[in-house]
């Protein structure tokens, strides 16, 4: 590439950092990387009624949790660079200024239609079964008849011209595209009244000042670009490229949305999904390798990334994907990084109440190989695990009895498997994990000797012993308890089935 690359996302902080916009924000910072570029992040907050603080924070944190903070722009600790301001809200007169040259070259004109009039033209267009478009009746007002008349105190909109004839967009993505620009609604409105830039205005303005070569961003925005392009034009710079993504699509192919899908990021984050395994999927999402590769870190997508495998049609976001995605990148972790990204989730449920007690380092260690390989998320860790911790066990006692299996041939089972137990089992037994316990040939040999299924006997005895159905291996999990908790809670569940 002959110019030196650079691109933006330009979020706008009126809802949670939502997991579209760090696709986008993925695939813009792959693009730079891969061209050795300039990643700028700029927030789009012109929106006053709808933008806030605190969503702009959640998305600075979103993203730098990704590893896509910027390299130029807004980032958590405020903005870097030299072509700011990168906040919307602190460009105000740079805004004035551009509608003002448009204005004077003619490329833009005041509109004095009031709120009432063009809610009349909108009904007569619907009327007559027309798409909304502005008539332009203000387009012709003689410039000395402007002047006097928003002199005279009347207020007035800007609006900008939009050319007749087919604006052409070259896009990487889709190819070329080609849309008619009396589909775009006449006239735009650049300036509300009030003085206050629009979108479409302020978008292109930030562009074109920032120096930004390649604009990548969601499908959703294709019908946009005509608009821009004209405006580029008027201002007279050279056009970005263009790329659209694809959308992002619920498994139904509905379009994803904040109110039928999970997009906030940070919900993936509190349920424990890895960094490593969201940046993958997010990468994922509407790009392929073009081979069988699917597990890559930031560093091989950075090397492999390209915009000519980015793909035209939607992109289905597939939660088993991610999750299968997630256990591998778990896999990958060693024991040590594990247990870093395991702590704060047991921390938490300490702190609310799902454990009842919080574990120690050395616990989650102990852990760690038996759950490896079982937990999707790092929160499926504290569900399998958590009757470890906990000082009363509550059982449900339709669980206790195994589905093959009546009350009295579990009690059965229990009182017969119980002296067993205690014999094998002692206190702080884990260096046992892991082998092979000669307890569970004992106790197949028992289901044998008395015509039962072991499997069935296994299930009794665990849901006994920890109170659920799921738990890392049986034997592992009663030497993690110990011989006085496991007898313990076996007791237990013999008082609850045959107090039946
Ligand atoms: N603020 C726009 C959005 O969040 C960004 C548009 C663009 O990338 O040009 O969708």
């Amino acid at each position: 590439m002959s110019e030196a690359v650079r691109v933006r996302i330009a979020p706008s902080p009126t809802g949670p950092f939502h997991i579209g916009t760090a696709r986008t924000a993925l695939f813009n910072l792959l693009f730079a990387r891969r061209h050795g570029g300039t990643y700028i992040v700029r927030v789009e907050d012109t929106d006053t009624s709808r933008s806030t603080k605190e969503f702009e924070a959640d998305i600075l944190a979103g993203l730098g949790w990704l590893g896509l903070a910027a390299d130029e722009g807004v980032v958590a600790e405020g903005e870097r660079g030299d072509r700011g301001p990168y906040r919307q809200s602190e460009r105000s007169g740079r805004y004035t200024d551009v509608a003002n040259e448009l204005r004077a070259k003619g490329l833009a004109y005041p509109c004095f239609c009031t709120p009432g009039d063009l809610e009349a033209e909108r009904k007569a267009r619907e009327a007559a079964k027309l798409p909304p478009r502005y008539s332009g009746r203000c387009a012709a007002i003689p410039a000395e008849t402007s002047a006097a008349r928003i002199a005279a105190g009347e207020p007035a909109a800007l609006r900008f011209r939009i050319k007749p004839g087919v604006v052409v967009i070259d896009d990487l993505v889709r190819g070329r595209v080609e849309i008619d620009s009396e589909a775009l609604g006449g006239d735009l409105v650049i300036l509300r009244a009030d003085g206050t830039p629009l979108y479409h205005f302020t978008v292109v303005v930030d562009d074109a000042d920032m120096g930004i070569t390649h604009v990548i961003r969601g499908e959703d925005h294709l019908s946009n670009t005509p608009k821009h392009i004209l405006l580029f034009e008027a201002l007279g710079v050279p056009l970005p490229k263009f790329a659209h993504l694809p959308l992002i699509l619920n498994p139904d192919r509905t379009k994803m949305s904040k109110r039928k899908s999970q997009t906030a990021l940070a919900d993936y984050r509190a349920e424990g999904f890895l960094v490593e395994a969201l940046v993958n999927f997010l990468a994922l999402l509407g790009w392929s390798t073009g081979s069988e590769d699917e597990v890559l870190s930031m560093d091989e997508l950075q090397e492999r990334f390209n915009l000519e495998h980015v793909q035209k049609a939607g992109a289905v976001f597939d939660r088993t994907r991610l999750e299968w995605l997630n256990g591998q990148w778990i896999r990958r972790l060693s024991n040590e990084e594990l247990l870093t990204r395991l702590r704060p989730f047991y921390e938490m449920a300490a702190a609310n109440g799902t454990l009842q007690r919080p574990a120690t380092d050395a616990e989650i260690v102990a852990l760690i190989p038996l759950i490896r390989d079982r937990i999707p998320l790092l929160t499926s860790a504290v569900t399998l695990t958590d009757f470890l911790f906990a000082t009363a066990l509550e059982h449900d006692r339709a669980a206790l009895v195994p589905k093959r299996w009546d009350a009295a041939t579990t009690l059965q089972a229990l009182a017969a498997a119980r002296p067993l137990i205690a014999e094998a089992i002692g206190e702080g037994d884990a260096a046992l994990l892991d082998a092979e316990d000669p307890l569970e040939a004992q106790l197949r040999s028992l289901a044998e000797a008395s015509g039962w299924k072991s499997g069935d006997l296994f299930m009794a005895l665990r849901v006994a012993v920890t109170g659920r159905s799921a738990t890392p291996p049986l034997f592992d999990s009663m030497r993690l308890l110990g011989r006085a908790r496991v007898l313990k809670n076996l007791d237990a569940a013999v008082a609850l089935v045959s107090g039946s």
